[in-house]
């Protein structure tokens, strides 16, 4: 080999190694684990919020939101100790973890505790780069008989809960409130919708009016939600279906599904009870980071899960493929939903049994996301033999 020659090879494979280098970044992914929907002794759940955020930071979460009913947990609280909660044994157990930060009164018949505020939580677990505490409220709002309950993702000062003339009014306003706050905070922030078939609340019509809402619970942990619809309701994957036809034809942004548990009971478990780990987000991020989280979220760079972890999305030009972080003994089935055009639903484009598949893009094909199921039970379910799954978002095809 010659003297140029040589050169020529070294500079050649430099550039290679480069490439390749640059295209493995591209590809990489860096899955956050996190909770946005869950309830603390600052409303109706049965813990004290360091024991809850202990628990998700203990059980590989990345990110956690308390998101207590109309608070945002920033007064002086002295919560009295209940007869349920000396069943629990709630104290004791607070007590126990974490010693002398509990802070107690008595008197001769009642026990109060001092509920920690959102910034001391915040500063007592927040690690950086490995755990994330975010700031939430469910505005809980109703219209005549039909909750209208509203989580506020990184919300900065408390929304009261709306009254209106009807559940797309009440939600109409909750969402122009939330807008409003983070123009004035320039902070970013987002809404997201829950349980839209807790008491049948809300409806598909109601939510295909909406204007600026870009998330939903596809899945709620709470066994009183009704995610799989009755007879009258549909079932909340098929009204995100029908939502984001509606959305595409009116040129509004597709909505996105979120996972979360709902958690209220942290004593008792069983298929009665809202407990954790039910479900929740995984988000793509490259820092984990309220705002990098936040904004990967409102590109759709997540995926919702029940038990289904993903190793890889990966949406190129002409086709989205998509790789199952699989358990051992566990059977996958993946199911690439379309919308095309000429058409009035999502169907089944492409079904693959395994661990990994991928779709090419047809001419007709307007928005695609895929559906992950598996025969792997889950544990402490809501409904017997309910199995594991996960969800991808949707996109248009280009
Ligand atoms: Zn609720
Ligand atoms: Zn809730």
């Amino acid at each position: 080999m010659t003297a140029i020659n040589k050169f020529l090879f070294v500079f050649l494979a430099l550039i290679t190694l480069h490439l390749v280098s640059c295209n493995n970044k591209k590809n990489e992914q860096n899955w956050h684990k996190g909770n946005l929907h869950t309830h603390s002794l600052w409303s109706d759940g049965d813990d004290f919020p360091e024991m809850i955020i202990q628990w998700y930071k203990d059980h590989d979460y990345q990110f956690i939101a308390l998101s207590d009913h109309n608070t945002i947990a920033d007064s002086e609280f002295w919560y009295e100790i209940k007869e349920r909660d000396r069943k629990n044994k709630t104290l004791k157990k607070y007590q126990n973890r974490f010693g002398a930060w509990v802070e107690t009164k008595t008197d001769s018949i009642k026990t109060l505790v001092r509920l920690k505020t959102f910034d001391e939580y915040q500063s007592k677990l927040e690690v950086l780069d490995s755990f994330l505490v975010i700031k939430s409220e469910e505005v809980t709002s109703s219209f005549e008989n039909k909750p209208v309950h509203i989580n506020v993702t990184n919300i900065q000062e408390e929304i009261d809960p709306f009254l209106g003339k009807s559940v797309l009014d009440v939600m109409q306003r909750t969402l122009d409130a939330v807008h409003k706050q983070r123009q004035s905070f320039n902070i970013p922030m987002f809404a997201h919708i829950n349980h839209p078939n807790f008491g049948y609340g809300i409806s598909t019509d109601d939510l295909k009016e909406l204007n600026g809402e870009r998330f939903f619970e596809l899945y709620n942990g709470h066994p009183s939600v009704n995610n799989d619809g009755n007879d009258i309701s549909v079932d909340t994957e098929t009204m995100w279906d029908l939502i984001n036809i509606h959305y595409y034809k009116q040129g509004k942004p597709l909505l996105f599904g979120i996972a979360t548990d709902d958690s209220h009971r942290y004593h008792s478990f069983s298929s009665k009870d809202s407990n954790t780990g039910r479900g929740w987000v995984m988000v793509n991020s490259k820092r984990l980071d309220v705002n990098y989280l936040i904004s990967a979220m409102e590109s759709g760079d997540f995926y919702a899960s029940t038990g289904v972890r993903l190793k890889k999305v990966l949406t190129e030009k002409h086709r989205i493929s998509i790789s199952v972080d699989a358990e051992v003994g566990v059977n996958y089935v993946i199911i690439f939903m379309g919308y095309q055009k000429g058409t009035e639903e999502v169907v089944e484009l492409k079904k693959t049994q395994g661990t990994s598949a991928s779709y090419t893009f047809q001419n007709e094909d307007v928005f695609l996301r895929v559906r992950i199921t598996s025969d792997a039970k889950k544990e402490n379910p809501v409904l017997v033999d309910e199995t594991k799954k996960a969800w991808t978002q949707p996109f248009l095809v280009k």
